[in-house]
């Protein structure tokens, strides 16, 4: 039977619960499925790891590859709708899936933001009713492509086309030696080359949009980088200059209706130095800067994902709170000479407005996303007091 959207919470089709699956099981997944769950909808993980984050918390788990083709067969079988938490899940099951029940993202947005190729040309082509356009760039796929590189664009960054995440498959190169070495030691595949742009901040906005083109926005988040990953999240009042603010959260809605997009989208901006916005890129799933929501707004990106996908109204939401979020790497969990050891978890939950989110990952490896722990309070003040304490106590360097 085809699903009729809205698919109701708590309704009963066929004599089965009403049903949301997610393609991924990481800790993205997990956050939905709780999302999903507290509305009363029962929930569907397809995840290649036994031990997933959010296999490990949904009614029912398919252990097995994004293209194994029976297993999707029996995921549709038996969910009424289904999302990605993974921007990296094969398009063509995306598709595959859609031919039998409502999917979002649709593939294609996904298939335009696994490829920084065609995202970026989708930021250029936005960017005349936005004004707020992508970095210089130059599109890499051979030797020719290297040696027509304007200088303009050197130092940059050499990004790979695909499959690129917490600043993997990136060099910073300073000139056209560097660029080729870099461009052969990637394997030759297809790459971006941007330019190294001075950055002040940099931010990012989460938008929802619904099937019937409705749009809401979460705040502006500031965000900070450390070795290419997510290290801090800071979302209040005057976090960034107002100007930046109201280009960024337009341009995101611009890039979100030029795609027909329905689901929870996430755009990445930088801040230069010169005051101006630039566009960097899009995940068209929920994001590592906007997991504050489910602390400090009165709905997280997660219920904005749930809702879309069924169908269900989008109220705007509202952010309540103050939020600094500390993202948890596994780094926490070894001491300065090695030594595995427990994060002080009873001095950081004896801090106000502490929200520690752990992600069920068993082994804690460099780099790895843990979990996040999230500061609410009244003003920008009260949080960031408490979260550089918590910062102190982790060990983590002060921002
Ligand atoms: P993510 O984990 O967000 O998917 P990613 O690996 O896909 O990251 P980017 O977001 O493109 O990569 O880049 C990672 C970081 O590198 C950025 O957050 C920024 O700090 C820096 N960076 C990227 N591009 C540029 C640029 N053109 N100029 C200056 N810094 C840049
Ligand atoms: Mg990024």
């Amino acid at each position: 039977m085809p699903t009729t959207l809205p698919l109701l919470p708590g309704s009963l089709i066929d004599g089965r619960p009403a049903t949301l699956g997610v393609l991924g099981g990481g800790q993205l997944g997990r956050m939905f499925v709780h999302a999903a769950q507290a509305l009363g909808y029962e929930t569907v993980v397809l995840d290649p790891d036994a031990g997933s984050p959010a296999g490990r918390v949904s009614h029912h788990f398919i252990q097995a590859d994004y293209r194994d083709e029976n297993a999707l067969r029996e995921l549709a079988a038996r969910c009424h709708a289904i999302t990605t938490e993974f921007e990296n899940v094969p398009a063509e099951s995306l598709a595959a899936l859609a031919a039998t029940r409502p999917v979002s993202p649709a593939a294609e947005c996904v298939a335009i933001a696994q490829d920084r190729i065609r995202e970026k040309a989708h930021f250029a082509s936005c960017a005349t009713g936005s004004g707020v356009a992508p970095a210089p760039y130059a599109v890499i796929e051979n030797e020719a492509d290297l040696g027509q590189v304007p200088a303009v664009l050197l130092p940059g960054i050499l990004k790979t086309a695909r499959l690129g995440y917490d600043g993997k498959g990136q060099a910073r190169v300073a000139n056209r030696d560097e660029l080729a070495a870099a461009w052969q030691r990637m394997g030759g595949v297809a790459c971006v080359l941007e330019q190294m742009l001075p950055l002040a901040h940099e931010c990012s906005v989460i938008v929802a949009r619904g099937r019937d083109g409705q749009v809401v926005s979460l705040p502006v988040q500031r965000n900070l980088h450390r070795d290419g990953i997510l290290a801090v999240t800071e979302v209040y009042e005057g976090n960034l200059p107002e100007i930046a603010v109201k280009q960024a959260q337009s341009a995101t809605v611009a890039i979100a209706n030029e795609l027909n997009y329905v689901g929870v989208l996430c755009v990445e901006f930088f801040v230069l130095q010169n005051g101006s916005l630039v566009v960097n890129e899009m995940a068209p799933r929920p994001h590592n800067s906007g997991h504050y929501t489910v602390d400090a707004c009165d709905a997280s990106q997660f219920d904005l994902q749930v809702r879309t996908l069924a169908g269900l109204p989008l109220a705007a939401p509202r952010q309540h709170s103050a939020a600094i979020m500390l993202n948890l790497l596994g780094d926490l969990w070894f001491s300065a000479d090695g030594q595995p050891r427990t994060p002080p978890w009873r001095d950081l939950l004896a801090l106000p407005g502490a929200h520690l989110h752990l992600y069920g990952k068993t082994e804690a490896r460099r780099g790895r996303k843990m979990g996040h722990l999230t500061f609410t309070g009244p003003d920008a003040g009260a949080v960031r007091q408490r979260a550089l304490q918590a910062a102190a106590l982790l060990g983590m360097e002060a921002f």
